[in-house]
């Protein structure tokens, strides 16, 4: 992955090297104006890592009064767990809404039935690449004030409502840059972005031990930043995401089109630019034998997820008696063929080779 750009990658190391700079200098504010301009919001602030991205926008609705503990928090039930523990490092209660089948996102057609007078938010989750906003979505979060927050780990460059990009939709998103990400770091690295004032400021103070001016502290806060070799690195590889996430279409499309039905079955396919492919899911009643069956002939699948966050152990008990049966189906159907802007056409031919070839 890193092959591609090394020449950039080395300029870019070796401008952080020779400036002696390494914290909270030009090249962070050079990325966070850059990503904030191509998300479309007004602020971009780095954070250490996706997780803190999420946990610090909801930190901080607390501190500006408008979350409480025990507040309630729509999010799918399908989604990684970093999603649920943002909600619940907060002292706040996640609601989890099941997915729909046919697009393995949130199902916007059962969100209302989950409100009640705590509600105050939904964290939605672009899972997959996929842009999970809709219209109805939208009126709701404007019927019952909810603060729409976006997990956009998985979605970097998808364009949703009007065309905007997934990030730019709600009130406030975070993201992720871990490595395998379609616009990842070398290391870790996150980001919250958001049109909102009050909240960026808010969301920096936080990451920075809960101080906005040197040697005050206003808030209990925390260390959360980005290094400057990463938002070095970031720059670079944010200059080829629309590049790489259209060759991942490209790839996409030979699935769809290869790939037998009859073997595997797809999510609905999204209008271009929808959808960036993060992962590319399947589904299969016949898991088990074809993932070994992928990886003795040499391709490796992984399965997103395989034990859903209400099955975890960490928060037994926490959802009782609530059912979850289409994202318990997609825990146990799923299976993720690979997907990469650096894939061949020869790989991407052999892999749906490979499946359509599997009884
Ligand atoms: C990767 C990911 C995160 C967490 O990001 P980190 O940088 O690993 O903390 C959060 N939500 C989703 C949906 C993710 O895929």
């Amino acid at each position: 992955m890193t092959a591609r750009y090394a020449d950039e990658y080395r300029q870019a190391a070796n401008d952080v090297l020779e400036s002696g700079w390494f914290l909270r200098g030009e090249q962070t504010r050079a990325f966070e104006s850059a990503y904030a301009t191509y998300i479309g919001t007004r602020h971009c602030i780095c954070v250490g890592n996706g997780l803190d991205a999420l946990t610090l926008i909801y930190r901080a609705y607390k501190e500006l009064g408008r979350l409480k503990e025990g507040d309630e928090v729509l999010v799918p039930a399908n989604t990684y767990i970093a999603s649920i523990l943002a909600i619940t490092e907060n002292g706040l209660r996640p609601v989890l809404v099941d997915a729909q089948w046919d697009t393995l996102e949130i199902d916007d057609e059962l969100i209302e039935r989950c409100i009640t007078p705590r509600t105050r938010s939904l964290l939605l989750v672009h899972l997959y690449g996929r842009n999970a906003y809709t219209n109805r979505i939208a009126d709701i979060c404007r019927r019952h004030h909810l603060l729409l927050v976006e997990d956009n780990a998985q979605a970097h460059g998808a364009r949703g409502k009007d065309d905007a990009r997934t990030g730019s939709l709600g009130d406030a998103a975070g993201h992720s840059f871990y490595p395998s990400k379609n616009l990842g770091a070398m290391g870790d690295a996150g980001a919250v972005t958001t049109d909102d004032d009050e909240l960026a400021a808010m969301v920096r103070a936080l990451g920075n031990y809960g101080s906005s001016e040197r040697y005050v502290f206003d808030y209990v806060g925390r260390n959360s930043r980005i290094d400057e070799l990463q938002a070095a690195f970031l720059q670079v590889r944010l200059q080829h995401l629309d590049a790489d996430n259209a060759r991942r279409r490209t790839i996409a499309r030979r699935y769809e089109s290869g790939l037998n039905r009859d073997i595997v079955q797809l999510p609905l396919t999204m209008a271009d630019g929808e959808n960036v492919y993060q992962i590319f899911p399947v589904l299969t009643k016949q898991r088990d034998a074809l993932q070994p069956y992928l990886m003795q002939n040499g391709v490796q699948t992984l399965i997103h997820y395989p034990i859903p966050p209400h099955r975890q152990r960490c928060y037994v008990g926490v959802w009782q008696g609530v059912e979850l049966p289409v994202t318990e189906r997609i825990s146990a159907e799923e299976l993720s063929l690979p997907i990469s802007p650096v894939m061949t056409d020869d790989e991407v031919n052999e892999v749906i080779r490979l499946v359509n070839a599997f009884h």
